[in-house]
């Protein structure tokens, strides 16, 4: 049995360059066997092309609900960006570790796992549920099919810590996001006979001003959240392309756009909204016209939001065993906690190690202080789960 720091376990972790959509089953082959050698049991549910896993395992009693630990360990590209040394090789100073993944989110896993030993060495009354996903950058992708699986489990965590990093701070609530591709569709013809087109371009147009008066509208008839930087749903259309030349009226034009709903406001609603303004308003336009005239809406991805209230369980909890006893702003970037809360029951609380400001930048790190801070509430934790949860 080879013990190792949560310092040693960071260092082998960013070794393994799990970029999201790339294999991280070397990874999980570490994370596996390091559990085997505590005689951890851990179960995979994979990927369909079976190129990832994620990662359930659980140490103490399995009658009853208990604390679950969840981290993504997939991370962003580093293409482009220009490092001081190699990502994929953790370098330290006297202040901090450095590597691709250090803050989001290897550092709060290398925590949780260098908390095994003890874990098994106690005997627990409250379980510790080790819950690691992948490809969580790119819409968390890969947890959905772990809650699938966890569906069907006898028993599941009570509450839920998603280490993401928050400096520590316990955050109550994120944003949830759906994004979409729009086809519009219609009908070219020489541009100095526009009457007999259907021009995509100015209807895409169309559409995309309604999109962006969305934000003005939400304002005035839903509630704001002063949690949040940005205290509204917000609407954002990221990049478009149509036509082919100024003469042609234009058949096709394509965008891209995305909701970012307050948990409070329902994102269904919000995108109903603008698929009605679309098919009441636009298409019947379009149609009267050319009547193969289209418009598709084609949901790239989407998690719910998050909004765990301040009295809740897991802030209680959180706060008895967490050195930085602060509650932090709500975030607007998403986590796998919506998921874990609104799919599974999971009362579920945002908080890890480091700082979101050097997530997937260039010289990405975590510092020794904000380890410490988490490794001790990991001692915490397990020192509270010798008694029932509760307690
Ligand atoms: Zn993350």
């Amino acid at each position: 049995m080879t013990r190792l720091t949560s310092e040693q376990i960071l260092g082998r972790l960013i070794g393994f360059e799990t970029t999201s959509t790339t294999s991280n089953l070397e990874l999980i082959d570490f994370m596996r066997n390091y559990l085997d050698d505590f005689s951890v049991v851990s179960q995979l549910v994979h990927s369909d092309d079976q190129t990832c896993a994620n990662l359930y395992a659980t140490i103490g009693p399995d009658d009853i609900g208990g604390v679950m630990l969840s981290g993504h360990t997939d991370v962003v590209p580093t293409a482009g960006q220009n490092w001081n040394s190699d990502p994929y090789q953790m370098k330290s100073d006297d202040r901090a570790f450095f590597g691709r993944g250090a803050c989001d989110m290897k550092g709060f896993i290398a925590s949780a796992l260098a908390g095994v030993p003890q874990m098994v060495a106690q005997s627990l009354m409250t379980p510790i549920h080790l819950a690691f996903s992948y490809d969580e950058e790119i819409g968390c992708v890969g947890v959905k099919k772990l809650i699938n699986a966890m569906r069907d489990f006898e028993v599941k965590p009570r509450i839920g810590l998603i280490g993401e990093p928050t400096d520590m701070k316990m955050v109550p609530g994120h944003k949830g996001k759906a994004a979409f591709r729009v086809d519009v569709t219609g009908s070219s013809c020489h541009s100095a006979y526009i009457s007999s087109g259907v021009n995509a371009v100015e209807y895409a147009a169309e559409l995309i001003s309604f999109i962006r008066n969305m934000n003005h509208e939400v304002q005035q008839r839903q509630q704001l959240d002063d949690g949040y930087s940005v205290p509204h749903s917000t609407f954002h259309v990221g990049n478009i392309s149509g036509g082919t030349a100024l003469n042609i009226v234009p058949k096709q034009c394509q965008f891209e756009f995305e909701v970012r709903n307050l948990p409070q406001d329902r994102l269904d609603d919000l995108v109903h909204e603008i698929q009605r303004y679309s098919m009441d308003k636009l298409l019947p336009d379009m149609q009267a016209r050319f009547e193969q005239s289209d418009i598709q809406f084609t949901l790239i991805s989407h998690y719910p939001g998050l909004l765990t209230e301040l009295d809740s369980t897991v802030i209680e909890y959180t706060r008895s065993i967490n050195p930085v006893n602060e509650i932090g702003d709500k975030v607007s970037f998403g986590t796998e906690a919506g998921l874990f809360d609104q799919q599974l029951g999971i009362n579920s609380v945002v908080c890890g190690p480091g700082s979101i400001d050097q997530a997937h930048k260039p010289d990405e790190f975590v510092t020794r202080e904000q380890m410490q801070y988490c490794d001790r509430l990991i001692t915490n934790l397990i020192d509270r789960c010798k008694t029932v949860f509760p307690n």
